[in-house]
């Protein structure tokens, strides 16, 4: 399925190709803990995946061993989505739901996920 998405003030946009979502992440580490948002259940590969085409829109936030690229949008402050390199070299990403147009985050099948108690919690 093809899926559009945008930030809250609609200034990032992105889409990304992927089977039907119907689960999401949640996660207790120290920044997911703040910034309460259903993520996606799995990376998506860059091949699927369009970010949005102005980077310059965009902060990223980097943390923890600064691998995984948070980025959120810096006119209405919202996390759209986090790009980290796989083994391949290629960007993956894991996208916050909640900005996915016609899908509501809260009502997929949620796992939370234990990243307080994971070495690298951004890698979630
Ligand atoms: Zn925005």
């Amino acid at each position: 399925m093809e899926y559009h998405a945008h930030c809250h003030c609609k200034r990032v946009h992105f889409s990304f190709r992927s089977h039907e979502i119907t689960s999401g992440k949640r996660c207790n580490c120290s920044l997911c803990v703040r910034r309460g948002a259903v993520l996606s259940s799995d990376y998506i590969p860059d091949a699927d995946f369009t970010p949005h085409a102005d980077e310059s829109d965009l902060s990223v936030y980097l943390w923890n061993d600064k691998v995984m690229r948070h980025y959120f949008c810096k006119i209405c402050g919202i996390s759209t989505y986090g790009a980290v390199a796989g083994e391949d070299g290629k960007d993956r990403y894991r996208v916050n739901l909640g900005c996915v147009e016609g899908l509501d985050a809260l009502a997929l099948d949620i796992t939370i996920v234990n990243g307080k108690a994971l070495p690298l919690a951004d890698e979630l």
